[in-house]
């Protein structure tokens, strides 16, 4: 059953990408469908009442401001011991206060089970209009990164993780710095891990032992990114 528009009540029509052979463009007509265009978007309903397209996931996602969801961010990056990322942080990030409180908020709706794409949306903004089930969110707080989400068939995100905008190598160990990398270019660099450990979890822990000539690096990653060195 389609799901209804939460501003008109209207049943919402699925949206149809490509180019529509005549059935289609019959069932457009008919109003069963709504014709998308060539380029997939994320958008899959539309409601012909307030024409326009409507997210009927995003009715269940929190009351929450882009702000708060960064600060939860913060709090999950500063979770893994021992030590923490080294970076000072502007105004709320850097206040622990406000960090708490936004982990209360944004943990209770995600304790409910997994989050689906359009819930984060609703307090993200769109990801980046790219097709597949990888979905890519821009955050003020992190301008050369991208918080990437893998979503299943039913648009349940499955997976959270920072990707690089732009790719940039690591080159040297100096380098290897709390949120200075990302684990794909820690491994470039020192090679695939002695040890490692996946945790999972909301946070998407990670840990990695890698040997770089005669030393050992212990890396602690949290959505990929680096947080500390045992
Ligand atoms: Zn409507």
């Amino acid at each position: 059953m389609s799901p209804k528009c939460a501003r008109c009540d209207r049943t919402l029509v699925p949206i149809a990408y490509g180019l529509p052979g005549p059935e289609l463009h019959e069932a457009a007509q008919r109003g069963e469908v709504h014709l998308g265009g060539c380029m997939p978007m994320a958008e899959e309903w539309w409601c012909g009442a307030c024409r326009a397209y409507v997210d009927p996931d995003a009715a269940t996602a929190p009351d929450a401001s882009v702000e708060e969801f960064q600060l939860y961010l913060v709090s999950a990056l500063r979770s893994v011991g021992p030590g923490g990322p080294e970076t000072s942080l502007p105004a709320p990030y850097n206040d622990q206060r406000a960090q708490v409180a936004a982990k209360a908020k944004l943990e209770a709706w995600l304790d409910r089970g997994l989050p689906k794409v359009g819930e984060l949306s609703a307090v993200l903004g769109s990801p980046l209009p790219i097709p597949g089930n990888v979905f890519w969110f821009g955050l003020p707080l992190w301008p050369d990164l991208w918080f990437a989400v893998t979503a299943d068939d039913a648009r349940f995100v499955t997976d959270r993780r920072f990707v690089r905008r732009e790719a940039r190598p690591m080159r040297s160990l100096a380098e290897l710095r709390p949120w200075n990398v990302l684990l794909p270019e820690a491994e470039a660099f020192l090679g695939p891990p002695i040890e490692k450990l996946d945790r999972g979890g909301r946070e998407n822990r990670t840990f990695r032992r890698y040997r770089h000539g005669d030393e050992r690096v212990d890396a602690y990653f949290v959505y990929d990114l680096l947080v500390s060195l045992g």
